[in-house]
Formats: structure tokens, sequence, C-alpha cells
């Protein structure tokens, strides 16, 4: 191991399991190592960097607003944010938003404006988040309460009360939401660390109509799959849905730390100055990188990820060696015969960088990865798993 692998194992805390390699820089889907050996990137710094890595645009706007101003407090006024919802806005529907850092701070968000709402219109038992089995929200106690995975609560209980996850079915949803006084529905509409997992269209119209006949508030978790991810705006737009609270983070900052929590008509009134807050949220710099990535996100490019889409589709799909082929756009999930880590090692040693969700490969490649790039990685992946 080279010094700084040693030295990370000794002072960073070892939440994760590492692979073997140090990235030195790249240039939009390439990346390269400390040897100066360049490697096919097919997962974005996992669905971040969605211009890939050190795009012009991006890093101009980044720049531009770094050398004016890196910060100020939300006690005063300032255009990188406002611009950013409005944009936000225009291009979905909804009617304001909330700036944080994260995924787990902007669902904690949408939850906290769910469970005032309902606490106002029904009263205050009326306070219980319920999630679908298998979800993933993020990390923070209450995120983890949220998220439908055993796995991921042993030894950190007592988790946040309050929340409870369902399975994917419409008649258990119903008979939940009869019993526990909700204050919020949450979904993803594609399960991304539970597999890449897509919702059925029929089931997610069915939540949409049980949250709009019971006046309960539908969070729609789009922090994977949000920021043309899946080859629309947001993945709910696949599903003919208006959801009351839409959470992202992710890709929106192309790469800077930023979340956004977005409300609709019904929610958008909900807060109140003091009710929440966030020091870093809507960060001048952070927001202007955000502006630059959504400005991006149109009709043509939207069109480019469901035609890579459709081609990644077409080159795996009973492949040897390959099972199935899930997903949306370019949140791509790959069920393997040959266990995932052989594959993500073989892989990198021969350049490519791959991601795994539970018992998948999965893929989250830049939205503007050029298709020669893309071709010659996936041919690679193709050959590793047969
Ligand atoms: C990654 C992720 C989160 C957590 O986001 P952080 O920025 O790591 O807090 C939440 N929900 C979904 C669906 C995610 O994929």
């Amino acid at each position: 191991m080279n010094d700084i692998m040693t030295l990370h194992h000794q002072y960073i805390s070892d939440t994760y399991k590492k692979i073997p390699l140090q990235i030195e820089s790249g240039k939009g889907s390439v990346l390269y190592d400390l040897d100066g050996r360049s490697y096919i990137d097919l997962s974005s710094g996992i669905g971040v960097n969605c211009f890939g890595v050190a795009d012009f645009r991006w890093k101009s706007a980044v720049n531009a607003q770094l050398q004016n101003m890196q910060h100020c407090s939300n006690i005063v006024y300032s255009e990188p944010c406002v611009l950013l919802a409005k944009l936000l806005c225009e291009k979905t529907g909804m009617k304001k938003v909330f700036f944080s850092n994260s995924g787990a701070e902007a669902n904690e968000c949408a939850v906290k404006a769910a469970r005032k709402y309902s606490a106002q219109r029904k009263g205050a038992d009326f306070y219980t988040i319920i999630t679908l089995d298998n979800s993933f929200h993020g990390r923070t106690i209450s995120m983890l309460a949220a998220t439908g995975q055993e796995l991921y609560h042993r030894l950190y209980n007592p988790l946040t009360p309050g929340f409870v996850s369902v399975p994917i079915n419409d008649v258990l949803l119903k008979k939940t939401v009869n019993e526990v006084h909700p204050a919020a529905v949450m979904i993803e509409c594609i399960q991304g660390e539970g597999g890449v997992i897509p919702l059925d269209y029929e089931f997610v119209k069915k939540v949409d109509k049980i949250c709009k006949q019971k006046d309960i508030p539908l969070i729609v978790d789009e922090v994977q799959t949000g920021n043309g991810r899946t080859g629309k705006l947001y993945s709910y737009m696949h599903f003919d849905i208006k959801p009351d609270i839409v959470s992202t983070a992710k890709g929106l900052g192309g790469g800077l730390p930023i979340g956004a929590t977005l409300f609709g008509e019904k929610l958008q009134d909900i807060f109140e100055p003091g009710d929440h807050g966030s020091t870093f949220g809507a960060n001048p710099v952070c927001c202007a990188g955000a502006l630059s990535v959504v400005e991006r996100l149109d009709d043509d490019l939207m069109a480019q990820v469901q035609q890579k889409s459709k081609w990644i589709f077409d080159a795996l799909q009973h492949s040897p060696g390959i099972e199935k082929v899930t997903g949306m756009g370019l949140m791509i999930g790959i069920h393997t015969s040959r266990s995932v880590e052989s594959i993500i090692t073989e892989c990198l040693n021969q350049g490519v960088i791959c991601l795994t969700a539970k018992r998948n490969i999965r893929l989250l490649p830049a939205l503007n990865i050029p298709f020669e790039l893309l071709k010659q990685g996936i041919s690679i992946l193709k050959n590793v798993c047969s």
C-alpha cells in the first residue's frame, strides 16, 4: 500500500469499504490515478459529478461566484440561491425551496414540513412517516429510522420513533395508512441503494391516489434519481404524479454539497421564520454550481440520456453472466451470476470504475459521458461478467 492508503486507515474513521485506487485528477468521465493510469468512470462519484470532472462550464460558474463571495448568512439576501430556486420551481411546478447540504438533510426537512402540516391539520398524533421496505433515505438517526432495511439499523437502536416501513404493495400501504395516523408517505421511485429497483407505474399511481384522498403529504426522495439521472428532470415525472414534497441532492450541485427540499402548493407556506435552518444551506458557491447544472438539464440532454440508456440495456440484456438489467436512464442495476466484488475488482484492473448496490452492479455515469467512452466501458464490463 502507498503512504496515503496507510495513513488513511490510520487517521480516517473506517466507514467505507474502499477499492484500492487513489484518484489524483480527471477530465470529464476519465479519471487518473497516482501513476497516471486512466480509468473510465461509470460512477461519477456516486451520481454527483453529473457533467464529469472539471467540466468547463460548471467550473466557470463556481469560480465566478468564488471570486465574488464564498459565503453569506441566511439572514441577508443573495442572488444565487434565488435564481436556483426560481429555476427549479419553473421546471417542476413546485412552489418553494429550502436549501441544505446533503440528501439526508433534504429528507429531514421534508419530514419536518410534513409533520407540521399534519399536526396542524389533523392533530399532534398524526406523526408517523410511512416508508417502503428496502428503501434508503440517509444516515442520520431519523433517516435510518426511515430506511426500510434492518441491515442499517443494527446496533444503532433506539432510532427515532414515528417511522414505519411497509412492503411495496398498495393494499398493505392502504391498511397501514388507516392504522397509524400518518404524517406523510415517503418513497423513492427507483430504490437506489436497495439495488436499483424501479417501482411499478401502477403502484406509484396508487400511492399518489391514496395520499391525495386522505390529504397525506407525499414525499418523493429524488436524492439519487433526481436532476436528469433517469432521463427526466425528476424520476416522478415518469409516473405522472405530483408529489407534495421533493427532496434532492447528489447530482444537483455537480460536485459541491447541496441538498434541496421542494414544496408544492399544499406545503409552500408551512415554514415560518425560526422553524428550520442551516448555516451552510443556500451557500452561494454551491448554488451557482447547481444553477449551471440545472440550466443544462434540457430536453436535448434528457433525450441523450435515454438514448444511452437504451444502448446499455440492449448491450447487456441476455448477455452471458448477466441475469437481469434494471433501472432507468443512466441509473442502471445489473444482476450478475458472478459475485459483484470479483467483477468490480476485475473491471478496475481493466480500467473501468463501477459501483454496487446490494448484490448488483450499479452504474451512474456522468450524464454527458461521451458515447464512445460509454461503449468502451460497457464492453469491458460485459466481458468481465461473462
Ligand atoms: C444518497 C441518498 C441519500 C443520502 O444522501 P446524503 O447526501 O449521503 O445524505 C438519501 N436518499 C437517497 C435515495 C440516496 O440515494
